[in-house]
């Protein structure tokens, strides 16, 4: 009896991998095409990180001509949620991420190198397991639990390295007699890689991002088919990426120290190994400590809450390329207006220990982007993020014309209104635009340095009576606002002014600001000519007489 013998007894019906090397051939594409995947877990948690990585994945693949795939890892069965691949591919898709192939609902997928759920791959896992056997490359094992349990425990007292290798590996020299006796008795077993490696020789490996790094050999005899008959990650990586032909592995740095033992499978498979970039985690500053973005700490780990707050998506993703290679920065500033799509990301430019994610910078990138969109985009976003999230701001939206008549105000021209960073930002910016809001509510007014009320109602009624017209240019308006200043004594220029200041009570600025005030309860606003434009006679009256009122 031989290997082959062995490796039929456990896999039976498994087809030779002959015929599985021919359904999915090299890939026909032009030299120097990336082929690339995302292969996460359907866990039901989506993290920033996850996108990072697909964005990054999906930017070399169309940047070079080619593929980038989803591909769903789920082998392991208890951490499985409902509806996990739905929430990968709607939270990629959310964010302009379409793959060229992959999983596009929890059982179908796309393209002719699947299926891309692990899963329906249990046949194939187990075809290039058989081949290993076959071989004498792998072996059944069948230690219990309870002694694997006891190994370990002999390892620590003896502060030997743990695993399944060397001496320890039981199993591994039993004979091809006495395993299939084992498994025609019926007892339990799972398939380990016989590792041809040993710790006290060095590989080298080249990382596209983390650059030349010196590992010990693999010595591990690893479980490649667990109890229930999937492969485990190590083998499934194998295989899968050989055939899906990636051309480069991108992923989490958590995987970096599995390279050796990666590499070793690729090689005991016969497969070109792929190359591998491995991406360090979005690091947070958390009171002075860098540490990884946490899934249960930071509520900013999950992409989900980008949708939540209304952060577009443009900015996200433009965010991210800035943490991704530092020279973004200066390539948006010599080319304004590109789109994303034509920045050359490169993987050797990434950084090798973790970018630090930056709020702040985040919702600064929101508002330049926003401040770039059309007075119809904003409308139609913040209408979209309103049904989802905001039912008060979704009413105020209804009336489009006049909603698009105040997004308009300080748009398309050379400095666009900068106002908004993200879609809940919006029903405060613009509320105060609504008579029925604004009239209704107890209206504070943050009046500057004119505070008498005297002087206030004053201004206010004089403007409305001599000098408001609502036919007025912008030129006009502002020169009716200084006749004004000037006829009550204040100065028509606030260089006067500060020349001599002695001879003013205030100065033209600060008449605007109480006409401002006035108006809109705040000290700042877009401009207040546009404003007033929008708002109309009648509303700019009621508004007033309001804030006679006070
Ligand atoms: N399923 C693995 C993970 O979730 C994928 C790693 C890889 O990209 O190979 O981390």
């Amino acid at each position: 009896m031989d290997y082959k013998d062995l490796a039929n007894k456990i896999f039976p019906e498994a087809k030779d991998i002959a015929y599985y090397e021919e359904k999915y051939p090299e890939r026909n594409l032009k030299e120097g095409a990336i082929v690339t995947r995302f292969a996460p877990s359907p866990t039901g948690f989506v993290h920033i990180g996850g996108l990072y990585q697909s964005l990054i994945a999906r930017k070399l693949a169309s940047q070079t001509e080619g593929v980038f795939l989803l591909r769903i890892e789920d082998t392991d069965q208890k951490r499985e949620v409902e509806n996990g691949i739905t929430d990968i591919v709607q939270s990629l898709d959310n964010f302009g991420i379409e793959p060229d192939e992959g999983m596009i609902s929890e059982t179908e997928g796309k393209g002719i190198y699947g299926p891309y759920r692990q899963s329906m791959r249990k046949e194939i896992y187990q075809s290039y397991a058989k081949y290993l056997i076959e071989q004498g490359k792998a072996y059944p094992c069948f230690c219990t639990p309870e002694e694997l349990d006891e190994m370990r425990t002999k390892q620590e007292n003896a502060k030997i390295r743990p695993g399944y290798y060397g001496v320890w590996a039981k199993c591994r020299n039993i004979t091809v007699e006495e395993a299939i006796h084992k498994i025609e008795n019926g007892e339990k077993y799972i398939v380990r890689f016989k590792s041809p490696g040993r710790e006290d020789r060095k590989i080298k490996h080249h990382d596209m991002i983390k650059g030349n790094v010196d590992f010990p050999e693999n010595d591990q005899d690893i479980v490649i088919i667990k109890a229930d008959g999937l492969p485990t990650y190590h083998f499934a990586h194998a295989v899968d990426d050989h055939l899906m032909r990636t051309t480069h592995v991108i992923r989490g740095d958590e995987w970096l120290s599995s390279v050796p033992l990666h590499l070793q499978l690729f090689h005991e498979l016969g497969f070109k190994a792929p190359k591998y970039a491995h991406i360090a985690p979005i690091m947070k500053n958390d009171n002075g400590n860098k540490r990884k973005l946490s899934k249960r700490k930071d509520p900013e780990a999950a992409v989900s809450y980008y949708d939540e707050m209304g952060i577009p998506k443009e900015a996200v993703n433009e965010y991210l390329l800035n943490i991704a290679n530092s020279n973004f920065e200066n390539w948006r500033r010599a080319n304004k207006d590109k789109s994303i799509d034509e920045f050359e990301l490169q993987l050797n430019k990434m950084s090798v220990s973790g970018a630090l994610f930056d709020m702040v910078k985040l919702l600064d990138v929101g508002k330049t982007v926003i401040s770039k969109f059309t007075a119809e985009e904003v409308y139609e976003n913040a209408l979209k993020w309103a049904k989802g999230y905001d039912k008060e701001l979704e009413e105020i939206l209804q009336d489009k014309e006049y909603a698009l008549k105040i997004f308009g105000i300080e748009r398309g021209n050379k400095k666009p209104r900068k106002d908004i960073a993200k879609w809940s930002d919006v029903k405060e910016n613009i509320e105060y635009m609504y008579d029925d809001k604004f009239l209704t509510k107890e209206q504070e007014y943050p009046y500057q340095v004119i505070n008498e009320k005297e002087d206030i109602d004053k201004i206010l009624d004089l403007y409305m009576k001599n000098y408001y017209d609502e036919n007025d240019d912008k030129q006009q308006w502002f020169d009716k606002i200084k006749e004004l200043a000037g006829s009550l004594g204040y100065a028509k220029e606030v260089k006067e002014y500060k020349a001599n200041p002695d001879n003013y009570k205030a100065h033209v600025g600060d008449v605007s600001t109480v006409l401002r005030v006035a108006l809109t309860g705040r000290t700042n606003t877009p401009d207040m000519y546009e404003i007033m434009q929008v708002l109309g006679k009648e509303s700019i009256e009621k508004r007033f007489e309001l804030a006679k009122k006070k």
